[in-house]
């Protein structure tokens, strides 16, 4: 399984759609709490769920792993696990799944400059204080210390999405097959 991880707005869902489309490697759809941004969809970006229905869910042990950020939470069912897919998670999510799946899985950290991804942010419509919360959070919260495991660091800012997903399919292909 192929693990993307990167701040916010580092390109990681573009790159997860270009996997797709070009690879048919399909994205891992989480579960989350927070509210829907404008142009998501429903169980394409997420299964976008109540607080209480993920709270339900996470007692009944429907989660193989869940996280709280920025007040919401996100979690990924077991039956959604498998081989030749790709999941974003935040960086305590890529340090449980290299605990639990080791070299099942390859897991890319995915840059950019803060400008850059403020640019983004404000593009894809993020509040002025949402993107200060996050561009202020996300210095410490990404650090490359936070993670136990990291397969490849790639530099988002000067690649187009298509070599982005080209680099990772490589390295993945490599080992896998
Ligand atoms: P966003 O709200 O920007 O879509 O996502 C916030 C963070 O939560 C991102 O880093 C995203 O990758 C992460 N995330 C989404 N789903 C999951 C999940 O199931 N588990 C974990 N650990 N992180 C998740």
């Amino acid at each position: 399984m192929i693990i993307l991880v990167g701040a916010s707005a580092t390109g990681k869902s573009v790159v997860a759609k270009q996997l797709y489309e070009k690879y048919n490697i399909k994205k891992v759809v989480t579960y989350t709490t927070r509210a829907m941004r404008d142009g998501e969809v429903n169980d394409v970006d997420y299964h976008f769920i109540s607080k209480d229905d993920f709270i339900n869910k996470m007692n009944n042990n429907y989660f193989i792993e869940t996280a709280q950020y920025h007040d919401n939470y996100y979690g990924t069912a077991y039956e959604d696990i498998s081989k030749d897919k790709v999941l974003i998670v935040e960086p305590n999510g890529a340090n449980v799944y290299y605990e639990k799946l080791k070299d099942k899985v390859v897991i890319f950290y995915l840059q950019a400059s803060e400008d850059e991804r403020k640019k983004r942010m404000e593009s894809r419509g993020d509040t002025k204080e949402s993107i200060t919360k996050r561009l202020e959070s996300d210095i410490d919260y990404f650090d490359l210390s936070k993670f136990n495991h990291i397969d490849l660091v790639i530099q988002t800012e000067k690649k187009t999405i298509e070599d982005v997903a080209d680099i990772i399919m490589e390295y993945y292909r490599n080992i896998f097959n």
